[in-house]
């Protein structure tokens, strides 16, 4: 990930953790150069690396709100909703095709899209 310096737009948060650990969250873009689509990247930096870290000086917090048992959550995107999709496909406007096949074909890639997120690994090279 990031050949292109995408990586750089990444809007990220801080999170406090057990042990003075500090978790950075990064909403990533999805890059077409870099072929990747949208993803959340989260990183632990224990003590040493917090001191290391400049990026975390300006990082704002993670923003919460609290559930119907005041559990502090933060619910994180990472793609879009079967409405939205066929509302896109619309846009994409097409001469040839009508309204009601757009809405077809986006009803067909939502059923053949990943229907939850993935945790990624690093590739072993
Ligand atoms: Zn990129």
């Amino acid at each position: 990930m990031c050949e292109c310096g995408c990586y750089s737009n990444a809007v990220t948060y801080q999170m406090p953790g057990p042990n003075g650990l500090v978790y950075l969250v990064k909403l990533l873009p999805a890059c077409d150069y870099c072929s990747v689509g949208m993803c959340v990247e989260i990183s632990r930096l224990g003590p040493a690396n917090q001191t290391e870290c400049e990026e975390l000086k300006h990082t704002p917090p993670l923003p919460v709100s609290f559930d119907c048992d005041g559990v502090p959550v933060t619910v994180i995107s990472v793609g879009v909703e079967k409405d939205e999709l066929v509302k896109l496909a619309k846009q994409c406007a097409f001469d040839e095709v009508d309204d009601i096949t757009l809405e077809v074909v986006a009803d067909e890639m939502w059923t053949k899209m990943p229907q939850a997120p993935t945790i990624v690994m690093p590739d072993s090279e």
